[in-house]
């Protein structure tokens, strides 16, 4: 589950806001309050399900873009040799082609958690008007909805069987802005460079236009192939937040299908509650966002990359290792210039793969150059199992696929020039998940007299599992005005405090359903799920309250609301009940999913006011 080998060979390679906003009145939640409960979504085969002549008339009403969602290896049930068959297995390793399939999931499963399956019907939106008409025919029909881009869920969120899915990843325009004022914002808010992308576009098509052809800088996600409007709704990290911050952080306005298929433009001055839930309050929940508009920055001159990997020759050395390693970090990294991650892992190796921004080669060099030095000096302790080293590029090139060997291009006929993928993610397409965690680690661990704790935790939980530990994905140590921005989204405000969210996971390679010659080792998944489970739980020595970051989580997490949004859950829970009361947006652990059965089908007979009283947070 490495999320990057970096472009080595390239020669780059508190508190919540003390003032509670005020909530609206759960007696004051507009339209649908009387419409009649709705107790059991609909499936096929029941009476109630959608006549051939009904789904005509959505079909006409979207252009003819309904199309029924069969599972991504149908094509092989009856015989391999096919040429539909070759054609999957041949591409089942390209996030882009997976992507562009409507039953497509970048994961092909989770140990007693989810299989992919798909919808029976999926529209494959190519404007705003397409996906009102499949809302309100869900909304019309009873039907459980799901709403894809382009399938990255390790949750599996964007795959429901018997479902109506939206599917947005054709609608995949990107516009760029020298200057954005949001609608209806005019005079009170400044116009700043932006980037507007329609939902189904994925970051590198706005890393190539915002940074590539226009030399400026826009925070998406790590992982170029993923979805933009999944990322920003899940908060959202890459490679430089700790200098830019979340994905959420830098949207100005939004456009969204509400469940009552109304169209709104969401931003500061308009629908305000609205625009701050889909800013990390998670996906497909509170309706199908049809368009995003980011905030543009400057781009740093170089982005750049240290590597290495060493091994420590014993555990008292590893433990010895740990240590210096925090305290390098803490005098040198923890900074808005430094980060994605390193690792510790059984065996008693420390990987680092971490990013910079805004350092030249010598400046980077030089920060590395204590610990580096340090290790080296001393070979009977710690062998370099890979080079170690430091470097800088030309920022506006970090994306460019032509002549890159840190990135996949997507060879398929007819692929845009600028689709590729890191080598580091490879492992990840379409990998079966055995167990994955995440926790916050707060930044009070770095203090000199806390950081034993922590490096005590590192060492213990590395008995177990490799621990990553994203520096990207916390944001304490990033700029003040980034971690403003940041306490402005829905996230966990813990988000701010944290300096590092570490992971710990593992899977193995792909065995979609009905994928020819793929099985699953279930007692090595067993196994492994049970060690990420311990060594979570030494983490949580030194975390113990620390929560995790909704798209990159235990499926199993019981606190999930606090986990994931802490003191946010409690508005938009009431957001929910504003905007969607009848739950037609509901997934795994998403904000109103506590109201219904694991599978959406089933609305529990519970009050929402009663609910709120039963939260675990105060009012
Ligand atoms: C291989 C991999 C790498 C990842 N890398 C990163 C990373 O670098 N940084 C990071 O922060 N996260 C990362 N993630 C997590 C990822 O950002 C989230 O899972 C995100 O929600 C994916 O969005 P998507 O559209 O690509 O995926 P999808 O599975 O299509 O959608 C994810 C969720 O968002 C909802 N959704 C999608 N589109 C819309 C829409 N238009 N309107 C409303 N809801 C919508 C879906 O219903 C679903 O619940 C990664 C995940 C994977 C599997």
């Amino acid at each position: 589950m490495d999320r990057r080998s970096l472009l080595k060979s390239a020669a780059v390679v508190a508190a919540q806001s003390a003032i509670w906003p005020a909530l609206p009145s759960l007696a004051a939640s507009p339209p649908c309050a009387d419409a009649p409960k709705v107790l059991r979504r609909v499936r096929p085969g029941d009476s109630a399900w959608p006549k051939a002549d009904s789904w005509r008339k959505l079909n006409d009403a979207t252009g003819g873009n309904l199309i029924p969602a069969r599972p991504l290896f149908a094509a092989c049930a009856a015989d391999e040799k096919t040429a539909a068959c070759r054609e999957v297995l041949g591409n089942i390793r390209n996030p882009f082609y997976v992507g562009d399939q409507p039953a497509g999931t970048q994961i092909s499963g989770w140990l007693d958690a989810w299989t992919p399956a798909p919808s029976a019907y999926a529209v494959k939106a190519r404007n705003t008007a397409d996906v009102a008409a499949a809302v309100k025919f869900a909304r019309e029909f009873n039907l459980r909805l799901a709403v894809k881009g382009t399938g990255h869920s390790y949750q599996g969120t964007s795959s429901a069987p018997d479902s109506l899915l939206i599917w947005t990843r054709g609608m995949n325009r990107v516009t760029l802005h020298d200057t954005f004022v949001p609608q209806g914002c005019e005079g009170r808010v400044a116009a700043a460079p932006a980037v507007t992308a329609e939902a189904g576009a994925v970051w590198i098509d706005l890393y190539h236009a915002v940074t590539t052809e226009s030399g400026r800088y826009v925070q998406g996600g790590g992982c170029a192939d993923t979805g933009v409007a999944g990322l920003v709704q899940s908060g959202g990290f890459g490679s430089f937040s700790k200098g830019f911050g979340s994905a959420a952080a830098s949207l100005l306005e939004a456009e969204i299908v509400t469940a009552d298929g109304a169209v709104l433009v969401v931003n500061a001055c308009n629908n305000a509650d609205l625009y701050w839930t889909i800013k990390g309050g998670g996906g497909g929940t509170f309706g199908v966002v049809t368009r995003l508009t980011l905030r543009t920055h400057n781009l740093p001159q170089h982005f750049g990359a240290a590597w290495g990997t060493v091994k420590a020759k014993n555990d008292d050395a590893f433990r010895k290792l740990i240590t210096r390693f925090v305290d390098f970090y803490a005098a040198n990294l923890f900074n808005p210039h430094w980060g994605e991650q390193i690792a510790v892992a059984p065996g008693n190796t420390l990987t680092i793969s971490m990013v910079c921004q805004g350092l030249d080669s010598e400046q980077a060099k030089k920060a590395w150059a204590p610990f580096f030095d340090w290790v080296r000096a001393s070979p009977r302790e710690y062998a370099i199992a890979d080079e170690l080293g430091a470097h800088a590029t030309d920022a506006r090139h970090w994306w460019e696929i032509a002549g890159n060997p840190s990135m996949i291009p997507d060879r398929r006929s007819g692929a845009p020039s600028w689709h590729g993928w890191w080598n580091g993610d490879q492992d990840q397409v379409g990998a079966y998940i055995h167990g994955y965690d995440s926790v916050w680690l707060p930044a009070i661990l770095l203090m000199p007299e806390q950081r034993s704790r922590l490096a005590a935790a590192l060492f213990a939980a590395s008995r177990f599992k490799k621990v990553g530990l994203h520096f990207n994905k916390g944001l304490a140590g990033a700029p003040s005005d980034v971690v403003a921005a940041a306490r402005g989204t829905a996230t966990n405000p813990q988000v701010c405090y944290a300096f590092a969210l570490a992971i710990i996971a593992d899977g193995e390679a792909p065995a979609y359903p009905g994928e020819p010659h793929a099985s699953i080792d279930l007692a090595a998944a067993r196994k492994d799920a049970h060690a990420i489970d311990l060594a979570t739980a030494e983490l949580r020595k030194a975390a113990p309250s620390g929560g995790s970051y909704v798209s990159e989580s235990n499926y199993f997490n019981p606190a999930w609301q606090r986990a994931f949004w802490g003191m946010n859950y409690r508005r938009l829970y009431m957001a929910k009940q504003k905007y969607d009361p009848d739950g037609l947006f509901i997934v795994h652990h998403g904000v109103g999913s506590e109201d219904w059965s694991p599978d959406g089908f089933t609305k529990l007979e519970q009050d929402p006011d009663a609910r709120l009283e039963n939260l675990p947070f105060p009012q």
